[in-house]
């Protein structure tokens, strides 16, 4: 069986990330594999009634700018090259899913938190890139 040639490690801005990153890079130098991170930004709403129209496209310019200075943070801290790093704007489960298509990724890594209760019933950002991935998908457990 080959190993992987690519790994995709979809990152939040959480301290618990970091393990996340981690044991990617441990498979990935096991492997000898290449390690992309990708963050995806969730556009605010759009509520033309109410004219925030502006307000939310300003509101989207300044998250996209803030998350492209916390990806090239987290990059710079785990030795990523800036080119080895996707930040995405949508949804974040088809984003992360178009990228590892047109990347040829064939393992993507996620972070998942033990749920209860209400987090359970609506599921997680793990359970959704879990059901639908067209690659093996690894779920790291981290600490909440
Ligand atoms: P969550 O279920 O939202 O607590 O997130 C669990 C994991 O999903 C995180 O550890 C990340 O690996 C990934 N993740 C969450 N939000 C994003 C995002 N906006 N972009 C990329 N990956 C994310």
């Amino acid at each position: 069986m080959n190993g992987y040639r690519h790994l995709l490690v979809a990152v939040d801005f959480t301290a618990s990330i970091a393990n996340v990153i981690e044991r990617a890079q441990k498979i990935a130098g096991a492997e000898g594999a290449k390690l992309s991170l990708v963050h995806v930004v969730e556009p605010a709403p759009v509520d033309f009634l109410d004219q925030t129209i502006l307000v939310d496209i300003n509101l989207d310019k300044l998250l996209k700018k803030t998350a492209s200075q916390q990806l090239h943070s987290l990059a710079e801290k785990y030795g990523i090259d800036d080119f080895n790093c996707h930040l995405e704007v949508g949804s974040v489960k088809s984003e992360i899913f178009q990228l590892a298509e047109n990347l040829s990724v064939d393992l993507i890594v996620v972070g998942s938190h033990g749920r209860h209760g209400l987090g359970l019933l609506l599921g997680s950002t793990a359970n959704a890139v879990l059901h639908g991935a067209g690659c093996d998908v690894l779920a790291v457990r981290v600490n909440d």
